[in-house]
């Protein structure tokens, strides 16, 4: 496999993890992604340290099996790393991949 179909591949495991409007989003965030990615944006006056997602983004060449964030995420189990999440709604036009969301 070329170097532009490993990308391509990659690409699509990693896209679409949510589909929401953007005032859920912001509102309920309910991807841990989302969410790690909310919590470290800076906020004025804020006290405490930013948060920093763990670990690097996952290669897009070779992404990792299971969930591509699993690598990153703070739930991740053993189904995570086997397991692509299926699409799951997680509320009134909110969509996302994750197997938490999927087992409530
Ligand atoms: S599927 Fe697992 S690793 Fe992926 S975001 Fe959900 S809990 Fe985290």
């Amino acid at each position: 496999m070329g170097l532009f179909d490993k990308l391509k591949r990659g690409l699509q495991k990693t896209k679409d993890i949510l589909r929401t409007d953007v005032r859920d989003l912001f509102k309920a965030p309910r991807h841990p992604y989302t969410q790690a990615l909310l919590s470290s944006i800076p906020r004025l006056g804020a006290k405490e340290p930013l948060y920093a997602i763990p670990g690097q983004p996952p290669d897009l060449s070779d992404p990792p099996a299971g969930c591509a964030f699993h690598p990153r995420c703070p739930y991740a189990w053993e189904q995570c790393r086997v397991a692509e999440p299926p699409e799951t709604n997680a509320g009134p036009h909110h969509l996302a991949r994750c197997w938490m969301l999927h087992s409530a």
